[in-house]
């Protein structure tokens, strides 16, 4: 754990800037628009990745998804964390549609149940992990299929092992670009087999976006 991260609490246990996190409606607000906007400016750029390997959907349907959580933006901003995870997951679930929809919904539904209102860096990492292993129960996938979870289970394991968030998105990143050489063998991508290796996967890719956006946003707190 790097030391800029770190802050001592009054129990004495090692705490992180999220431990004191004000979750303020303005915070929050943030925090939305800044995962949003992150998807829909990259749209083109999801399609184009999944016009190689899938059905060149997923930038579409990611950005109407986005757009339709960013609608409710005022609506969401004033519900505590747990309740607009929750919201956010069913927008999605309903919006975007494909094989995506369902399981960004699941993320962020299962983030929902998991978080508290106002999360330590601990409740952060366990909810990341409870949320992922209901997405790998939701996609009967697992890492190394050349999917979304192969970002954020490295993600996870980085920001669990105390990476700071500078840290945490530079593996995103580093985890989508890796899925290119991989050989898809879940979802559409698996129907090219060999021909799907080369590519990075979407989801993997927008993924690591929102990650990216998150840790972005989360810093300048
Ligand atoms: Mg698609």
């Amino acid at each position: 754990m790097k030391r800029s991260d770190v802050a001592i609490s009054r129990d004495g246990a090692t705490r992180t800037p999220l431990a004191h996190f004000r979750l303020d409606a303005e915070r929050k607000r943030r925090l939305i628009v800044a995962v949003a906007d992150r998807v829909v400016s990259h749209a083109d750029e999801l399609t184009a990745l999944d016009a190689a390997i899938g059905d060149g959907d997923h930038g579409h349907n990611m950005k109407r998804g986005f757009e339709a959580v960013l609608q409710d933006l005022d609506l969401l901003s004033a519900m505590d964390l747990p309740e607009l995870l929750k919201a956010v997951g069913t927008k999605l679930v309903m919006k975007v549609g494909g094989a995506s929809g369902p399981l960004y919904g699941t993320l962020f539904l299962a983030l929902g149940k998991a978080l508290p209102a106002e999360p330590s860096r601990e409740d952060a990492a366990a909810a990341f992990a409870s949320a992922i292993a209901a997405v790998r129960a939701r996609g009967k996938s697992d890492a190394g299929q050349k999917t979304m979870l192969d970002v954020l289970i490295p993600s996870c394991e980085a920001f669990s092992s105390g990476d700071d968030l500078a840290g945490v998105k530079e593996t995103a990143a580093l985890a989508a670009d890796a899925t290119a050489p991989m050989r898809a063998t879940r979802g559409r991508a698996s129907f090219l087999g060999e021909r799907s290796i080369g590519h990075v996967d979407p989801g993997a890719r927008s993924s690591s976006l929102m990650i990216a956006a998150l840790c972005d946003e989360l810093r300048e707190a």
